[in-house]
């Protein structure tokens, strides 16, 4: 891996886990042997970061504090407290600590407790180690995904991990693998969208750039696979509200990337703050023990969500008290506790008392070991910060985040606007409260240097140094936009030949009072917040042509929008070059090829509006409005046009245990050279369980020259044809299946051809 691990000197009466020279199994089996109980069970307890600690002892009341379990800390526990614990070996992790000097004085504390172990210091990088002062921003997960480029994702996940082990982190809490089903959940903006195979390539993407699993025996940084399970699709869209659904939907939607996350070997998985059917999930023994670790095969370690074990006894009412959490959820199989004191002592109570076995917390301290020795974190605990600079933000990693933007942002509509020329407009409106601010950086960073991200409008201004722009600034608090703005906008749009509205949502974390979007940001509502129409309606009204730009973490119903604005562009949150990226766009230098990975449904009315449905699902249509989407999954246009041709099959007829390959031309029918992303569908059209109208099953990148056309094959293997039984076991249904092929899972974007398996 990137970090030489330098070897412990030997001495004869030098521990065997100390030796790098011995197999991580001799090292774990040495330490373990040496361990008492409560060391052990210390390994299994993660604390805040100090800065983090003392923020919230200066910024909250300690009532607050009391109240607030989103916040999480505890009134009682000093920054103090926990330097003394670390020194005692009694915390064996820690999350949020953004600041390298920090990671390395916490390592030096470490190094005074009786055993020496380091500590594994977690952060949430889930687009770039974000929460950190200078690091790289790429594009938020909902953005990468609608590269469809898995290439892409894992540079930038390699990239990510060194930033880390730079910064002092070695554990990422990413990727989010959950399928967004619902887009009044405020975690869109971190997931792949809805499909099972794209979040599947793209959570493995991510876990293969940030582990490097190339490397049998070590690692870059650990990934954690999150939110077991289906916290996505929670009732009313509310984070960590109650979901309540089928094992059929479970296994079928929500399971399939957490077992390609296992098969990728990612080492820590993530429990979700819901409930499933009943069973919260951090006391859920079905899906912990049965399902993740002997059905699909998981061996590295399970953490806690924040405060989750405490919950049991304050939230969800399964247990009576802490102890009682800490019972059931590491019964249940939980490795490790986020965050805080109050779970060491009533575990070393459980296992005194018989509840819980020795050889339990075992299981537990192994894993964790084991995930230290890999990271080489025995030999190389310090970073030496004159290392940092070279890595933090380096012109590499600018680069990549540049071309995660440019492959990111989607154009939705263009009604022979885009692309505007350089000197073609001399007064360019620009308005909306995304246009100026740092909502491009999306949710889960913190604040960033100005000179480190560049806004959509001095984007724009870079881009075209001879055209005036007349910004208007309706500020960045959707909550309290002012009806004057509003006016003011229409004259001013007025005056100019084109107008750029930047609308959509404020996922920036510093700010949690202005959040209408991220982490407990849900929305009963998916249209635009605040004057936020108002705006783009007032500058529609005065005639001059405009442009809309969303730069959003959810998707957002805005039927008027789509109907009367020429053009669209979904940015989402399009990270530090993200303004570059967009005039890039709009002025033609790049040429979009992004596609949705996620239906952009016409109202919050129209749940569950994903492409994957039943063929009933819109059998009977709404009498008050279009049944389909706004804008379909898969769909994104380019400024080539493409069309698709000779769609054909070598074999009519294949055995259960065949391969099928299938042709497609696909051609560039316009002058630009652009990138098509080429999309395959299945349909299993009669089977005794009702199947999807079309599943994702393959899809390619490719690239056209102007007037080009190239032959693009898919194989269909026996696994794309699969389904669960009514046993849920894979099963292949005999009879006619349907593939199609085109530019989106519209139908009218598709080509299809059937074949029948025997
Ligand atoms: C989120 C997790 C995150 C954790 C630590 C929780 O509230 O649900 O996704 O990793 O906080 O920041």
């Amino acid at each position: 891996a990137f970090f030489s691990c330098q070897t412990t000197s030997e001495t004869s009466d030098s521990p065997a886990y100390l030796d790098a020279g011995n197999s991580i199994a001799v090292r774990v089996n040495d330490l373990m042997e040496r361990m008492t109980l409560e060391e052990k069970v210390a390994q299994m307890c993660q604390y805040v970061g100090l800065d983090h600690m003392k923020k919230a002892e200066q910024n909250l009341t300690k009532e607050e504090m009391e109240k607030s379990d989103a916040h999480g800390f505890y009134p009682d526990l000093h920054s103090s407290d926990v330097v003394k614990l670390v020194e005692e070996g009694q915390i064996g992790s820690f999350l949020h600590v953004v600041d390298v000097e920090e990671a390395n004085y916490l390592q030096t504390l470490a190094l005074k407790s009786r055993l020496q172990i380091p500590l594994l210091i977690g952060i949430d990088a889930i687009h770039g180690t974000a929460l950190v002062n200078g690091a790289t921003v790429y594009p938020t997960p909902i953005g990468l995904a609608s590269s469809w480029d898995t290439t892409l994702v894992k540079k930038l996940s390699v990239q990510t991990a060194k930033e880390m082990r730079m910064t002092g982190a070695a554990w990422t809490f990413t990727p989010n693998i959950d399928v967004a089903r619902e887009p009044r959940w405020g975690r869109v903006g971190e997931t792949f969208g809805e499909d099972p195979l794209l979040v599947s390539d793209m959570g493995v993407a991510m876990i293969e750039g940030l582990q490097n699993t190339v490397y049998a025996d070590s690692f870059n940084v650990i990934a954690c696979a999150k939110h077991l399970i289906a916290g996505s699709e929670s009732i009313n869209g509310l984070n960590g509200a109650p979901t309540d659904l089928s094992e059929r939907t479970i296994r079928e939607i929500h399971l399939p990337s957490y077992q390609a996350a296992v098969d990728a070997g990612v080492f820590s998985v993530m429990t979700a703050h819901n409930e499933l059917n009943g069973v919260p999930c951090h006391a859920d023994k079905w899906m912990m023990s049965e399902v993740l670790r002997n059905e699909m095969g998981f061996e590295g370690f399970i953490v806690s969500d924040w405060m989750d074990i405490e919950r049991l006894a304050t939230r969800h009412f399964v247990a009576e008290n802490q102890k009682e959490a800490c019972y059931q959820t590491v019964d249940a199989g939980m490795d490790m506790h986020m965050h805080g004191p109050d779970f060491i002592e009533p575990i070393i109570e459980l296992v005194k008392e018989g509840r819980l076995t020795e050889e339990r917390i075992d299981q537990s301290v192994r894993r964790l070991l084991e995930a230290k020795f890999k990271l080489g974190l025995f030999e190389k605990r310090f970073v030496d910060t004159k290392e940092t600079e070279a890595v933090l933000f380096n012109a590499q990693h600018q680069a990549t985040a540049l071309e995660a933007a440019q492959k990111s942002i989607i154009l939705l509509k263009n009604e022979n606007i885009l692309p505007i020329q350089k000197g073609q407009y001399k007064r360019i409106f620009v308005t909306g409260p995304n246009a100026n601010n740092e909502t491009i950086l999306g949710d889960w960073t913190w604040p960033q240097p100005q000179d480190n991200f560049t806004t959509v409008l001095e984007g724009l201004q870079q881009a075209d140094a001879d055209c005036a722009f007349d910004f208007l600034d309706v500020g960045s608090d959707l909550r309290n936009m002012s009806a004057s703005d509003v006016k003011t906008a229409y004259h001013r749009a007025k005056k100019a030949e084109l107008a750029i509205v930047v609308v959509g949502e404020n996922s920036f974390r510093w700010n949690w009072s202005n959040k209408t979007c991220g982490e407990n940001s849900g929305r009963s509502s998916i249209e635009l917040f605040g004057l936020q129409q108002e705006v783009v309606e007032s500058v529609y009204r005065s005639g001059t042509p405009t442009i809309v730009v969303f730069v959003n973490g959810r998707p957002l119903g805005t039927e008027w929008i789509a109907d009367n604005i020429p053009a669209i562009i979904e940015a989402w949150e399009p990270g530090c070059k993200g303004g570059e990226a967009l005039a890039q766009i709009i002025y033609g230098e790049v040429n979009p090829s992004a596609k949705l990975p996620i239906t952009i449904p016409r109202s919050v009315g129209h749940q569950l509006a994903v492409y994957n449905h039943k063929p009933t699902h819109y059998f009977h249509k709404y009498v008050d409005s279009e049944s389909t989407p706004l804008f379909p999954f898969g769909h994104g246009l380019s400024y080539a046009s493409f069309e698709y041709n000779n769609l054909k099959l070598d074999k009519q007829v294949i055995a259960s245990n065949e391969t099928l390959t299938l042709n497609v031309e696909v051609s560039n029918t316009s002058e630009r050279d652009g990138v098509e992303v080429v999309q395959l569908y299945l349909n299993d059209k009669y089977c005794p369980i009702t199947r999807p109208v079309k599943e994702l099953k393959a899809y390619k990148r490719i690239s056209l020259k102007g007037g080009e056309t190239k032959k693009v094959s898919f194989t269909i293997t026996p696994d794309m044809l699969e389904y669960l039984d009514a046993g849920f076991k894979p099963t292949i249904d005999a009879g006619e299946f349907v593939a199609m092929v085109g530019a989106s899972s519209a139908d009218k974007d598709l080509l299809k051809v059937s074949f029948s398996v025997k």
